[in-house]
């Protein structure tokens, strides 16, 4: 009876176990995904940072060769030979040309910085959904965790408490068989005299032996200790 209840208190751990593995799993895949977007939107808007720089710079370029361009405009109304007159024209077609290659720059740029603060609204707003669902899911998987950490603290406390109550023998038998491949440690032997974990053939004198509850016998085919199917806990 008492390996019967430890076993019903074990299978109990087990179950709690595996529900605070799922919970922990969830909340950490709730806060990857979070997090990963928060790390997408960092990166943009440091990336919009130096296009915005870039493009400042490429204006004040621009500037610069206007005002080149003017100077030399000037200089073409001034000139005192041919000689002067063509190569002053000919700095001021350079210049020109110089100054619409830039502009494009410019406008490329701008362009670059309109097209990345779109995708930065977009994602901040992917962001806030994010946030908004993960919250309250988050809450409820941080309770349950908490109803399940309690709740194996308990379990945890009446598998002591039993355990200690227990023959040691009968105790070191079940933790083996508990410690191998299976976390089954008892079956009844069902009514047909097999085991009913294996279904292996039980003699009649280890079955008549079950039933007197002198000693414990395990199954010959698994292992399992082998109880009478009348007995319940
Ligand atoms: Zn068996």
């Amino acid at each position: 009876m008492q390996l019967l209840q430890l076993h019903a208190v074990d299978q109990q751990i087990l179950e709690t176990e595996q529900g605070l593995r799922e919970c922990r799993e969830e909340l950490s895949e709730l806060s990857d995904g979070v997090l990963s977007l928060e790390d997408g939107l960092e990166q943009l808007l440091s990336r919009l940072q130096d296009l915005r720089l870039e493009a400042r710079h490429g204006e004040r370029a621009v500037e610069d060769k206007h005002v080149a361009l003017i100077r030399v405009q000037g200089r073409v109304s001034n000139v005192q030979n041919e000689r002067q007159y063509s190569a002053a024209t000919l700095e001021a077609d350079l210049l020109k040309s110089d100054l619409r290659t830039l502009e494009n720059q410019v406008l490329d740029k701008l362009q670059l910085v309109e097209d990345t603060d779109g995708r930065r609204k977009e994602m901040e707003s992917t962001l806030e959904e994010a946030l908004e669902q993960a919250g309250p899911r988050r809450k409820e998987m941080a309770a349950q965790q908490k109803e399940l950490e309690d709740a194996l603290a308990i379990q945890n406390d009446r598998r002591e408490n039993l355990a200690l109550r227990m023959e040691k023998r009968a105790l070191g038998l079940y933790d083996r068989i508990r410690a191998g491949k299976s976390e089954v440690a008892l079956a009844p032997i069902t009514d047909e005299g097999v085991c009913g974990y294996c279904h292996t053939f039980v003699t009649m004198q280890q079955r008549m032996e079950v039933e007197q509850l002198d000693r414990l016998i395990s199954c010959e085919g698994c292992g399992v200790i082998l109880y009478p199917s009348n007995l319940a806990v």
